[in-house]
């Protein structure tokens, strides 16, 4: 899988080619956490076809439900990691984060969640997978390696507006004693600054969040259309991880833009909705919770 970097960024994402054929992006400020499992999907190495080639994680945007079941399966075998071990988030663009443990396990994967309106998701529980799902909107990382505890959520430009990312850590320090400082975050692949265009109505809310002269560059105008802008989700994640009392140090930016590798990843924007979609996963390593 040929990927396309940002450029000018750090380069913090790795490809992972694992040997059932599954291609998938990792995180190298994560994976010197021997502790924890870190991936996010690709479009490679699935069972699903069209607009759904062929790693479809989504169950919403109309494939074939058994084909998405086989593809978490294989994504599943790739990381080494059981589906009825994963838990999927569920997403409805909030701020919502929620504590997960064992009696969770397979819930929106292999059978009915109990819960709704979760678009975060934390845990201390060794073997059970955090996944969230994600095509252009952004993931967000957290590991705190010293009170073994995770956290990960999806961040699209309500969650970003919402502050999410202060929500999982306020819920890992509440949880589990994490002090914030302790925390390494990722923000993960998304739709980049240069792509991701808004309207009027959605600028203002962010230049309401984010107007003191440090945070610039979070929106910008479009120089080209008026009344256009163009929101940097990673941006403005990176300064809600610093408001979440996150060193500055221990906060990494993906260099990698889903709408610029819509070949590899799925991408919203891209395909004008005419897609399936990609899922990010963290783990506290133990392979046998079930
Ligand atoms: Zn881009």
């Amino acid at each position: 899988m040929n990927i396309k970097y940002i450029e000018n960024r750090k380069r913090i994402t790795k490809v992972e080619e694992a040997a059932n054929g599954v291609s998938y992006l990792s995180f190298e400020p994560l994976n010197k956490f021997d502790f924890i499992t870190n991936g996010f999907s690709s479009r490679i190495g699935g069972v699903s076809s069209g607009i759904y080639t062929s790693m479809n994680l989504s169950f919403t945007c109309g494939d074939e439900e058994e084909n998405v079941r086989e593809n978490f399966t294989r994504m599943g075998k790739a990381l080494g990691i059981d589906a009825a071990n994963m838990v999927l988030a569920h997403q409805t663009h909030t701020a919502n984060v929620m504590k997960v443990d064992r009696t969770h396990a397979g819930m929106g994967i292999i059978k009915d969640r109990n819960f709704h309106d979760i678009d975060g998701i934390v845990t201390n529980v060794e073997g059970l997978c955090l996944v969230t799902s994600h095509a252009d909107c952004i993931p967000l990382y957290f590991v705190d390696p010293e009170k073994k505890a995770i956290g990960l959520a999806h961040s699209g430009w309500k969650g970003t507006a919402g502050n999410i990312a202060k929500n999982v850590v306020e819920m890992m320090s509440q949880e589990y004693g994490t002090d914030p400082t302790d925390v390494v975050g990722v923000i993960g692949p998304g739709i980049c600054g240069k792509c991701y265009e808004i309207s009027e109505d959605v600028a203002e809310i962010f230049k309401d969040n984010y107007d003191s002269e440090k945070c610039l560059g979070v929106v910008v105008p479009r120089a080209d259309i008026e009344g256009k802008y163009l929101l940097d989700l990673h941006k403005a994640n990176y300064y809600n991880m610093l408001s979440a009392g996150l060193r500055e140090d221990n906060i990494f930016i993906s260099d990698v833009c889903t709408m610029e590798n819509a070949d590899n990843l799925f991408s919203h924007r891209a395909t004008q909705g005419k897609r399936g979609g990609m899922s990010a996963f963290l783990c506290i390593n133990n392979r046998i919770l079930i």
